[in-house]
């Protein structure tokens, strides 16, 4: 999708270091824009996030279109980097009876690669797993990152396309001259810039706010629980009934507190969050019952989504970009492609088919 054309020494900001900020980075100055990236190191969603890459979640035909479409750039962006993504296959028993059929059925007349497996086929697939349910989707096209590395990827590249990385500021407001934004403000001082690009997550909001700028996210935070390390045992990336688990590279399982963590809509994780990851764990322990798991960590994140639950991605003001979405691991390699595309040459055909229902301005 990159357009060869290279564009002259545009000076462009990128506020967030997290992945759509490093994906946006990379795709900027790997078409000749001059990048500054600013990251003040606030906690962020990058470091906590689950890593499922997927579009068998989703709330509508289109919105499951960008998620795969999500899938794809993926595919796209290996052909040009070494980025940590396995294609491990999502194997998915989260609904039962009607729920299940209809999960099956809107993703099959979507022409999104999935089939139903019987309890013999599941046990073939995952030896060990000590809980067997009588059927489950598989989901061929589905996959992890490990997102932490994938966004430390996406920097290392746009700094050898000449970018640069300032660690330690934290944005406070922009610079405005002749009706254009035209640099940010930071504690350290200014930083100018022909195009600004806020991806800093749950950031996003406060820094739009000084310009009167709505993005509204809601408040969702949410636990991650990984457990010791213990020898390969889970081939997929699984939605089950208890929740999402899979295997990270050093052997741990990761799973977050809540059942159905991606449509989870809870504000408040109560008042014991100990007493969340001891059910989670016993969870794991029951569908792993060999595997000797101990809770190892445990991450509290707060989710960046947009108050309708969709990503908002577009031109906020002149010079002004912004993007801040849920599933930006899924949608990480195809926002980098599409921002870069929109800050360096406009608006197109491409990506309004993928973007035009999520601008920003709806929330205006
Ligand atoms: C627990 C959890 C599980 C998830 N699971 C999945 C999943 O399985 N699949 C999926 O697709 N998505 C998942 N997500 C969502 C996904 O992780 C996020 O959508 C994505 O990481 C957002 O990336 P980001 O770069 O926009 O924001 P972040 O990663 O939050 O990065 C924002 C950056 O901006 C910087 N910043 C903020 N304010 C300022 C400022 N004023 N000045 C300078 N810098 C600033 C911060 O320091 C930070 O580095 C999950 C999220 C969480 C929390």
């Amino acid at each position: 999708m990159s357009k060869a054309v290279q564009v002259g020494k545009l000076r462009v900001i990128v506020i967030g270091a997290g992945i759509v900020g490093a994906a946006t980075a990379f795709e900027l100055s790997s078409q000749g824009a001059d990048v500054l990236v600013l990251d003040a190191g606030l906690p962020r969603a990058t470091d906590a996030s689950f890593g499922w890459i997927n579009a068998s979640y989703f709330e509508n035909p289109e919105y499951h279109a960008l998620r795969a479409e999500g899938i794809a750039a993926y595919h796209r962006l290996q052909k040009r980097l070494d980025v940590p993504v396995k294609w491990t296959g999502g194997l998915c028993w989260e609904h039962s009876d009607d729920a299940f059929t209809a999960q099956f059925e809107a993703l099959k007349a979507q022409g999104y690669p999935c089939e139903i497996l019987d309890q013999a086929a599941i046990a073939e697939l995952e030896p060990a797993l000590g809980l067997l349910p009588e059927r489950a989707i598989r989901f061929a096209a589905e996959g992890v990152a490990e997102p932490t590395l994938i966004a430390q990827r996406f920097l290392a590249a746009a700094i050898a396309h000449g970018a640069k990385v300032a660690r330690g500021f934290r944005v406070q407001g922009f610079a405005e001259r002749a009706g254009r934004i035209c640099g940010v403000k930071t504690e350290q001082g200014f930083f100018k810039a022909d195009h600004i690009v806020v991806a800093a997550g749950t950031g996003t909001q406060a820094l739009l706010k000084t310009l009167d700028i709505a993005l509204p996210v809601l408040d969702r935070p949410a636990l991650v629980l990984t457990s010791t390390p213990v020898e390969w045992r889970l081939n997929h990336v699984l939605a089950t009934d208890f929740g999402e688990v899979r295997q990270l590279p050093n052997g741990a399982l990761m799973t977050p507190a809540a059942i159905g963590h991606q449509g989870d809509q809870t504000t408040d994780l109560g008042a014991y969050p100990e007493a969340a990851a001891q059910r989670s764990m016993s969870r794991l322990h029951a569908l792993f019952p060999d595997a000797g798991l101990e809770l190892a960590t445990m991450q509290m994140a707060y989710r960046p989504v947009p108050k309708d639950g969709f990503p908002a991605v577009g031109k906020v003001a002149p010079g002004l970009y912004a993007a801040s979405m849920h599933s930006g691991i899924t949608l990480g390699a195809l926002m980098g492609e599409l921002i870069g595309q929109e800050v360096l040459h406009g608006v197109s055909n491409e990506t309004e088919r993928w973007l035009a229902s999520y601008r920003p301005s709806r929330f205006s």
